[in-house]
């Protein structure tokens, strides 16, 4: 059995999360700007082809938090993949929310998965958090992964059938143009988390773009969160 699977991140990720936990091995949405393969020093095709759940992944969890002293923390499912990897049994997805709520502690999750995302929302409550990614990228960015509408049909059922918390995680930002056309629409989002693209180069004026950004989320009320790298680019 794996040793404390929950950790705390380091670097930007801390600024979505304090706690972590990966539930799979790999990850099948393929996302071209996905920089998990090199962080595990494995090819790009091994890690979306190999999905299944980390050996013990819910008994670990159970374990690690039955001896911690956490409580009403919260905690991201995931940073490493996804925690509703499409075409895939997500059962230890279920499991791990379900020792966490048990523990009387919360999640954050954050995916790209298609209407099968939805299918934990019973145990969730006004106390976590339901995110998906608004990047702007298109199917050939994205080839695995659910649909954007998709992600955004399921934030409206995790706020107004279930009265879960929802987030935009808007990164990394591919299309700019996608981000400012929905922060004004897009009345199901209680938190909008906007980054930049921090693993290749673009032709994005980031200090236009987080200066734009950030008046139409003053504009139309929205809680918002610039990313720090974000941030040092429109002050720079
Ligand atoms: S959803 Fe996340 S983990 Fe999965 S391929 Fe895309 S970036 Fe990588």
């Amino acid at each position: 059995m794996m040793k404390n699977p929950i950790y705390e991140p380091r670097a930007r990720a801390l600024e979505y999360c304090d706690l972590a936990v990966n539930i799979y091995t790999g990850c099948p949405h393929r996302c071209e700007y996905c920089y998990v393969p090199s962080v595990f020093r494995r090819k790009p095709e091994v890690f979306h082809s190999n999905v299944e759940p980390r050996p013990g992944i819910v008994e670990s969890v159970k374990r690690q938090l039955a001896a911690s002293d956490w409580r009403g923390r919260k905690i991201m499912l995931c940073f490493m993949c996804d925690p509703y990897p499409i075409g895939f049994d997500t059962s230890a997805t279920r499991g791990v929310i379900m020792a966490i709520k048990e523990s009387g502690n919360h999640v954050q999750i954050l995916t790209k998965g298609d209407e099968t995302a939805q299918r934990d929302f019973d145990l969730l409550d006004e106390n976590d958090w339901f995110g998906v990614t608004w990047s702007g990228a298109g199917p050939e960015d994205e080839p695995g992964a659910a649909h954007p509408k998709q992600r955004y049909l399921n934030i409206g059922v995790a706020k107004h059938k279930f009265g879960i918390n929802t987030w935009m995680s808007c990164e990394p930002v591919i299309d700019p143009t996608a981000i400012i056309e929905a922060i004004p629409h897009f009345n199901s989002v209680d938190v909008w988390k906007i980054g930049k693209l921090n693993h290749r180069k673009s032709g994005i004026d980031w200090a236009a773009f987080g200066r734009q950004a950030e008046e139409l989320c003053q504009k139309h009320g929205r809680n918002y969160y610039i990313k720090e790298d974000l941030r040092k680019a429109m002050e720079g």
